[in-house]
């Protein structure tokens, strides 16, 4: 027969036995003239068989509280179980002790929970300690607890929120290719936080995110100081901004199916492991106009974008390349909309290694291969053009 009840399994082996306790089934199974008390459970989906025979103890003082103990020899195991049902585990109890009396008691075979489907099961065999984690649809919040997790695969999900709290664990390897990202803006801004919280900052080392719609590089993911693979192939960029040349551990770079003009220069001197640009829209320097900095300080010009360029110049851009030179993580949430703009269109002056803004620079285009063990590009391309910035005033720029 068969239990639904709460269970906690403690091995007597241990100094410290686990008390947490687990919605399981637990039922009586015969299999080759053997007797068996079966647990299926999240821990055990498969089904934990315990011999009858092997029996030490059955401590059944609590029957009418709802509570029977079976202690084990082999394994060195006490099965603690609660139900609701006092009936049912009063049955439960005379059934295991007419087996122990030698009576051949009949077991029906039709008690079995249906065999979790392969898909759940995955979600199911939750365990606090797994270094590893796959979603099968979405994001699951038991992950949180998961204070070990190493590697966390969220392909192919429905992401309406990665929540901020994954930041606090040590998370080494973390993919969500190709799966949906918000549509709504505000979530879409929130998306990112997880990059604020100082854990996985120092522990991601390889971000995957291919196939997820992006049009432009998220630049949190500058927060993450040791990432050395980003893959943000067959998405829709056309640029991969300056702030980029910041990962400087950054040695594997697969950005390959977008719609990439150009690269920043911010990556020429880089000596990449392995880099893949192949499929993208790489063209010779022939025109400037597509420049997407170009293009931001042409919209300046025209007032879109209230820029700095006409009349008392601010100073806040000087506050802005303070915080770029610290690069302390934060939420975008906590600096005015008007300066994520700014992220996109920052650099360093490639003389004077000074970050510097649109209104204050120039731009040009050198040309030439990307530096690495392994390039993978299409056959046609030579080189690929480099977008560099360079300080309008020399005199800030050289001190002359
Ligand atoms: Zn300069």
């Amino acid at each position: 027969m068969l239990i639904k009840c709460k269970l906690v399994i403690q091995d007597l082996t241990s100094a410290r036995p686990k008390k947490r306790s687990l919605r399981s089934c637990v039922m009586t199974s015969k299999l080759n003239d053997e007797y068996y008390v079966c647990v299926k459970n999240s821990m055990y989906p498969n089904i934990k068989n315990y011999k009858i025979a092997m029996l030490q103890n059955i401590y059944h003082n609590y029957l009418k509280d709802g509570k029977l103990g079976l202690e084990f020899n082999e394994p060195r195991q006490t099965l603690l179980i609660v139900c609701q049902d006092k009936r049912m585990l009063y049955m439960f109890y005379r059934q295991i002790k007419s087996i122990i009396d030698g009576k051949n008691v009949l077991i029906g075979s039709r008690q079995m929970p249906k065999t979790i489907p392969a898909k759940k099961d995955l979600i199911n065999r939750f365990d606090p300690m797994s270094l590893n984690f796959v979603a099968v649809k979405r994001f699951d919040n038991r992950v949180l607890n998961m204070r070990h997790l190493s590697r966390l695969v969220l392909q192919n999900c429905d992401l309406q929120t990665l929540p901020i709290e994954i930041g606090h664990l040590p998370i080494k390897y973390l993919s969500i290719s190709g799966s949906k990202l918000p549509t709504l803006q505000h979530e879409l801004d929130m998306f990112w936080n997880w990059t604020s919280i100082n854990t996985i900052c120092q522990s991601l080392t390889i971000l995957k995110m291919d196939s997820i719609g992006l049009r432009k590089l998220p630049f949190e993911i500058v927060f993450l100081k040791n990432l050395r693979t980003l893959s943000a192939s067959n998405n829709n960029l056309t640029y991969l901004p300056q702030f980029i040349g910041e990962l400087k551990k950054l040695e594997n770079l697969f950005v390959a199916d977008n719609s990439l003009l150009y690269f920043p220069h911010s990556l020429i001197a880089r000596l990449f492991n392995e880099i893949d640009i192949s499929n993208n829209s790489f063209q010779l320097p022939r025109s400037l106009k597509f420049d997407h900095i170009i293009k931001y300080s042409e919209m300046s010009e025209t007032g879109v974008n209230g820029g700095l360029v006409s009349g008392t110049k601010s100073l806040n851009h000087l506050a802005f390349y303070k915080m770029l030179d610290y690069w302390i993580p934060f939420k975008r949430q906590d600096l005015p909309r008007s300066l994520w703009t700014y992220f996109d269109v920052v650099g360093r002056c490639m003389l004077c290694k000074k970050w510097i803004l649109p209104e204050y620079s120039e731009i040009t285009h050198t040309f030439a291969l990307p530096m690495a063990a392994s390039t993978i590009k299409d056959y046609t391309v030579s080189g690929i053009p480099w977008q560099s910035l360079i300080c309008c005033n020399t005199y800030d720029c050289l001190g002359f």
